[in-house]
């Protein structure tokens, strides 16, 4: 039998508080994992009822390719944090996803091989390309998932007009903090919590280029995809 769902904090308490998960407790695991090779995503498992951190991690390519944030933070959930299946929090009822940038396909997969139905992110798959030059996550939709319909004749550029994938699905519907923020009412807070969004997404500027700087050194790392 599963847990009953918790009851859903308002938008404004769900953003602000994702985004001092993301300051307090992500941000200081990226800046040691930047500086030894690692990219700068992490993710969290955040209690739905309460909003409190369950199981916080980050990139772990330094080891191996397949440890991005949000893998390497399921993994920990259900080996570390809670080995025993009977006090670990039901994932579909009990449990918030916090990724810091636009799941990957891999990680989009094990979300919803691992039954997280609410998922929610700061930077989107454009940021992570633009901001981050790390490209891979469209990419890999694009060259390795995105089929051409074979009925129709289906052109370039409406192939290209495509979305990447289905953010609401069976399995899990993903947000972006400001996906969130938008559906406020209230003008002058949706305005306070949009900038509270940039002020949070600045703070990877430094990561990103200590990161960058790292490449170029030849920082050792698992990852061929760099
Ligand atoms: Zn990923």
């Amino acid at each position: 039998m599963s847990a009953p769902e918790a009851s859903a904090p308002s938008p404004a308490t769900l953003i602000s508080t994702l985004l001092q998960t993301v300051e307090d407790h992500i941000i200081p695991l990226t800046q040691s994992g930047v500086a030894s090779g690692s990219k700068l995503f992490g993710a969290a498992i955040l209690r739905k009822g309460t909003l409190e951190p369950l199981t916080v991690a980050t990139n772990n390519e330094r080891v191996s390719p397949l440890l991005h944030g949000e893998i390497n933070c399921i993994q920990q959930f259900f080996t570390t944090t809670f080995p025993d299946t009977a006090t670990r929090p039901d994932p579909r009822a009990e449990c918030i996803f916090l990724a810091t940038h636009e799941p990957c396909s891999l990680c989009l997969s094990g979300i919803a091989w691992s039954g997280f139905k609410e998922v929610y992110y700061l930077f989107t798959y454009e940021d992570s390309r633009d901001l981050f030059s790390i490209p891979y996550d469209i990419e890999i939709l694009e060259e390795v998932f995105r089929v051409r319909s074979v009925c129709g004749q289906e052109s370039d550029g409406q192939l290209a007009e495509r979305a990447l994938y289905n953010r609401t699905n069976k399995f899990f519907k993903a947000s972006s903090f400001k996906d969130v923020v938008g559906e406020r009412g209230d003008d002058q807070e949706r305005e306070k919590l949009l900038k509270e969004i940039e002020r949070v997404k600045a703070r990877y500027d430094g990561l990103s280029e200590v990161y960058q700087a790292g490449k170029k050194e030849g920082a050792v790392s698992s990852s061929v995809w760099k």
